[in-house]
């Protein structure tokens, strides 16, 4: 019926001419979809699976031209596994019972490849609501797949590595400072299980004055700061207990920074039997040193009372007996010092002097003692320095003696100085044997001599630069070498200068 109102009239028309319009941009825009969707196949199929229109998307994706698949059994594009399922009929049937079937699987190219395809299958009604045919859009995910089943695979296998690395303990934190991750070696160590520990401030595994000093929240800073944290100390258990750990902090970016990993290990053993081993260096050497310094004292004695009469062969043998006794003293000075370090008593009595002078006494005194090597002093224009001279000269002997007893064929021995910054530099450079590259920061360490079988047949302890690089370190200098094998050695080490 006609309605009489213009204003309906008009509304009337523009519904059906929109209809119209509608209808034509629909069948437009299906085939625009179908032609220009090239990462989607879509296609159709009639009740018995076998294909009726095919995408340029579809050509795309499983290879087959129009002509060569319409007709065909849409099967053809599922895998053999599949195949052998029905998985092709039970996909249409359940598009039928519910509306649309959604699908992720393996499926089949025209030459046999194999792509990850995600799709939806529609069953297609006529105006009855009968259902005449499917549409099925399927996407080529298998990038995606492949870089899927690879994260899955690489998180295994860090899972199982965290798992079975049960010597260590690798904890993640977030940028807060929150535990995130808990590795079964962390379980063994703390004591805490993975759901006891996650959530936690990271600060639960360290020991009450180690939070109170904020070492935590130091070690995040130094990780972001420098890349790594290396740290060594005792940590807290869940029960109370403590034990030693040795360990490293690094922050992980992703870009920003996401947080941090911590790997550690349980090192209490060793740091025990290391503490024996110190215990026993300061009960022997201490127990040594008195009847040690009573023999010099008797030696003395016999020299000052020995009267003209005596030979000259007793003379001797007495010198040297002393001799021996003051290297004796010597070993026994240098053993108290490495004790005296490990409990942290090494003293210093600043003061200020000339290094220049040092140098010059020292290089005369090493003078008498070796007649191979010809030692120079190159002094630099430098101010006075601040620091313990006792103790510093200590490594300067200790230096100087080491470049004579690693230079046996002699050769010069160059002793410089120079200001470098707020610093003093002091260089020995000898023409010796040298070292390896790999061994250049290994000789400070404690008891360290190096493994050419060169070394062996040179005595000694491997404590002097040990000792020598603790004192340098306590003035907050530097000490370090640059030598090369067969091609001699130069050992620096800088203190500060005296700024009062
Ligand atoms: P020690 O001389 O008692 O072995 P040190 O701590 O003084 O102990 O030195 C540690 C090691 O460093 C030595 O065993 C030796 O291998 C190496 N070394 C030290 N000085 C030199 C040098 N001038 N030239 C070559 N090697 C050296």
């Amino acid at each position: 019926m006609e309605s009489s109102n213009p204003s309906d009239r008009r509304g009337e028309k523009y519904r059906k001419n929109n209809e119209l319009i509608q209808s034509g941009a629909a069948e437009q825009f299906r085939k625009f979809i179908i032609e220009s969707a090239k990462d989607f196949a879509i296609f159709t199929l009639d009740l018995n699976r076998r294909i009726n229109s095919w995408s340029v998307g579809a050509q795309n994706i499983c290879q087959y031209s129009e002509e060569e698949i319409i007709g065909q059994l849409g099967d053809i594009l599922f895998i053999p596994e599949d195949q052998a399922t029905n998985a092709a009929a039970r996909e249409t049937e359940r598009a039928a019972r519910e509306g649309s079937a959604k699908n992720e699987r393996w499926h089949l190219r025209k030459d046999g490849s194999r792509f990850w395809g995600s799709g939806l299958t529609f069953p297609l009604q006529n105006e009855n609501d009968t259902i005449i045919g499917f549409v099925k859009i399927m996407r080529d995910l298998t990038d995606q797949r492949r870089a899927e089943q690879e994260l899955q695979e690489t998180t295994e296998r860090l899972r199982v590595t965290l798992e079975s690395a049960s010597d260590y303990s690798i904890i993640t934190l977030d940028t807060e400072g929150n535990i995130e991750g808990w590795s079964k070696g962390a379980e063994l160590s703390f004591g805490y299980k993975e759901s006891e520990a996650v959530g936690n401030y990271g600060d639960i595994i360290f020991t009450r004055e180690d939070r109170e000093a904020h070492i935590p929240e130091m070690e995040m800073a130094t990780a972001m700061r420098e890349g790594i944290a290396r740290d060594e100390r005792w940590h807290r258990r869940k029960d109370g207990s403590r034990f030693y750990m040795s360990g490293t902090m690094r922050p992980i970016y992703n870009p920003q920074l996401a947080g941090f990993v911590k790997v550690a290990r349980d090192m209490t053993e060793q740091k025990l039997t290391e503490q024996q081993k110190d215990e026993f260096i300061g009960i022997a050497s201490h127990e040594l040193k008195t009847p040690v310094t009573t023999i010099k004292a008797y030696i003395e004695l016999l020299q000052d009372t020995m009267d003209e009469s005596a030979s000259r062969e007793s003379n001797s043998i007495l010198h040297k007996l002393g001799a021996q006794v003051d290297r004796l003293t010597g070993l026994i000075q240098t053993l108290l010092d490495t004790t005296r370090i490990a409990e942290g008593r090494l003293m210093l009595q600043s003061e200020s002097f000339n290094m220049n002078e040092l140098v010059k006494q020292q290089a005369e005194e090493f003078a008498q003692l070796t007649v191979r090597h010809n030692i120079i002093v190159q002094p630099g224009q430098i101010p006075q320095v601040w620091a313990d001279r006792e103790r510093i000269t200590q490594v300067l002997t200790n230096l100087i003696s080491n470049a004579i007893k690693y230079s046996p064929s002699g050769g010069d021995i160059i002793i410089t100085t120079e200001v470098e910054n707020d610093s003093v530099k002091t260089g020995v450079r000898d023409a010796g044997i040298g070292m390896s590259p790999d061994t250049n920061s290994k000789v400070f360490e404690r008891f360290y001599r190096a493994g050419n079988a060169q070394v062996q047949t040179f005595p000694g302890m491997g404590l002097g630069l040990y000792i020598a690089a603790e004192i340098v370190k306590r003035h907050n200098g530097t000490i370090w070498v640059e030598s090369e094998l067969n091609k001699g050695s130069v050992f620096y080490f800088t203190i500060p200068l005296d700024i009062r």
